[in-house]
């Protein structure tokens, strides 16, 4: 069985083995077969297409486990992107896999990673956490539990609702930086990047139109206070350090004017045995 990727939106990110393996296969699983055949029409593949959704897929799963048993290659589809990511697939392979059934993945686009890829974010680890849920209690809930995230959170979110989602954000959250890329690898393709405040005032204006990616960074990290009576009293302490030096290291590392520091550093001076 393959999981074959086709374009979020542009077709010209269709791969040369992808219309390769579909127009070998011997049937084709699709989510939407009428919008598929669009795609299949575009690339000359003739390919057989049966449904593959959400609703059908016990029934139509065991069809085509049965197909893949009798050696048929199968290929799996969805309306965009990869097979799987937020797109039903997922308990065919897992049975699949369970029969002894090879299953090969066909790679492309998917949209989470071409928003994290063009993001300017942290892309070292991240994490995929797909759609919001559309009811504003779950929906906090979730962001809730990914309050403390200290990676990358990337969303799927319908443009309708992403206002309501960055106001939760932000009321979650707090004030973090984020990515909202819009309508990838299409006309209209957008980036807005900035703090949620920052975003959403870049929204107010105007309807949010077409597929979002929502990446939002991990919390700043805010720097503990340095203590500077501590470390005035570590450098007095120290032979090797003049006084000036002293009040010139303080100064530079607690960011306090250097006149603060002075003073302190002779009121500290007296308490030294
Ligand atoms: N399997 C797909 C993938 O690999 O990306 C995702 C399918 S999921 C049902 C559809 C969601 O993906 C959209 O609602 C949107 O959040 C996101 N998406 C898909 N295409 C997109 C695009 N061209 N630009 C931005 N987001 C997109």
């Amino acid at each position: 069985m393959y999981i074959v990727a086709t374009p979020i939106g542009n077709l010209e990110d269709m791969t040369f083995r992808a219309v390769r393996i579909l127009k070998e296969a011997d049937l084709i699983a699709a989510e939407d077969t009428r919008h598929s055949r669009r795609l299949l029409n575009h690339f000359g593949i003739a390919g057989h297409l049966t449904s593959y959704f959400d609703h059908n897929k016990s029934l139509k799963g065991e069809y085509l486990l049965e197909r893949l048993r009798d050696g048929a290659h199968v290929a799996l589809i969805s309306d965009a992107g990869t097979p799987c990511i937020s797109d039903p697939g997922y308990q065919l392979v897992r049975d699949a896999v369970a029969a002894g059934i090879a299953v090969v993945p066909i790679p492309g686009a998917s949209a989470a990673v071409t928003a994290l890829s063009a993001s300017g974010l942290p892309t070292d680890s991240f994490t995929f956490a797909g759609f919001l849920p559309s009811k504003q209690g779950k929906r906090r809930e979730k962001l809730a539990q990914l309050r403390d995230e200290g990676r990358v959170v990337i969303y799927y979110e319908a443009p309708h609702r992403l206002p309501a989602a960055l106001a939760d954000l932000l009321e979650v959250c707090g004030e973090r930086q984020i990515v909202v890329a819009r309508e990838l690898t299409k006309l209209y393709e957008e980036f807005v990047r900035g703090s949620v405040t920052e975003v959403l005032a870049s929204f107010a204006h105007r309807e949010v139109k077409g597929e979002i990616v929502l990446l939002v960074a991990p919390a700043e990290e805010v720097a503990a206070p340095v203590d500077s009576d501590e470390l005035l009293n570590r450098y007095l302490a120290d032979p090797n350090l003049s006084f000036r030096d002293t009040v010139s290291m303080v100064a530079a590392e607690t960011g306090v004017p250097r006149s603060e520091i002075y003073g302190r550093a002779l009121e500290l001076r007296k308490t030294l045995p």
